[in-house]
């Protein structure tokens, strides 16, 4: 009896030394755990480059992926508040609920930029914890890399010498590029850039930019006609090099403005997946360089 019992065990054991199932919300946390967790991790992305990461349907397939998973990796700080904690309900699954090692937050470990002195959504702000884009400073993705490394150390022990040895090899990499990029972009400190939404405030503080002007008038209020017709105004007797989206933004309002303007209207990778070369994080800040450094010239 005995032994067919352990047979069965046997059996019903996952054979693999195997992998844990990850749920990341979006493009860059995917990419951030598969550099990490290699071929040790299962990676599930919710969302894609095109789609407004503060906004999601938690579709059946969202609500299955999040079920199986050992952990998700979102950004937090609310940007993910009309549709994860819906998602976190759904899922029947404890151990990734909030206060367990399978629920990890990126923002929670980084410097949050343009926080409110007063927290009032009745006002339509969608950045009341101040702005979630953390992901666009790679000095955070580096802080982001080491606390996500100890997590995965935490949640699969058996593993955490692999852990160990990929968030080693990471961090010299990235930190490698962080210095060529910061060499390669030198000429870009002080470009005048309108954006659409306040996506680039972290890459426009790392690098120096200046965005003079936001489109829209609180973040994910678009713009009225008037507002922009004021904007046009003030921006007309010394205009910024050229108007700046993610790909998921409402194109019209910046198309608007650039060919009033007569300057360029730029579509910045944003993510994994934004541009066609962009299959990783160290193709998104070097493509998204890449991109206004040509506007530079
Ligand atoms: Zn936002």
């Amino acid at each position: 009896m005995k032994s067919v019992a352990t047979l069965i065990l046997l059996i019903v054991t996952p054979v693999s030394a195997s992998a844990i199932d990850i749920f990341a919300c979006e493009p860059e946390w995917g990419s951030l755990a598969t550099e990490l967790a290699g071929d040790k991790a299962n990676v599930t992305v919710a969302t894609t480059a095109f789609q407004d990461p503060h906004r999601l349907q938690a579709k059946p397939s969202l609500i299955a992926a999040i079920r199986r998973a050992n952990m998700v990796i979102c950004t937090g700080a609310d940007l993910e508040i009309g549709w994860l904690p819906l998602l976190l309900r759904r899922a029947g699954n404890s151990s990734i609920q909030a206060g367990n090692p399978g629920h990890f937050m990126a923002a929670d470990y980084v410097r949050k930029l343009e926080v409110p002195k007063i927290i009032d959504r009745s006002q339509g702000d969608i950045h009341p914890q101040g702005n979630p884009h953390v992901h666009l400073d790679p000095r955070n993705i580096r802080r982001i890399g080491i606390a996500l490394g100890d997590r995965l150390r935490e949640i699969d022990p058996a593993n955490a010498a692999y852990y160990d040895s990929r968030l080693a090899d990471f961090q010299s990499r990235w930190n490698e590029s962080i210095d060529v990029w910061e060499q390669n972009s030198a000429d870009l400190a002080g470009i005048r850039l309108a954006s659409n939404h306040r996506s680039f405030s972290y890459f426009a503080a790392w690098l120096d930019l200046n965005i003079v002007a936001t489109l829209e008038p609180k973040p994910g209020i678009p713009a009225s006609g008037a507002q922009l017709a004021t904007l046009l105004e003030q921006l007309s007797s010394n205009p910024p090099a050229a108007v700046i989206r993610t790909p998921y933004a409402n194109e019209r309002p910046s198309k608007w403005l650039s060919t009033q303007l007569k300057i360029p209207e730029v579509k910045l990778p944003y993510t994994i997946g934004g541009a066609d070369n962009v299959s990783d994080l160290f193709a998104l800040f070097e493509e998204s360089i890449a991109i206004l450094r040509e506007l530079a010239q």
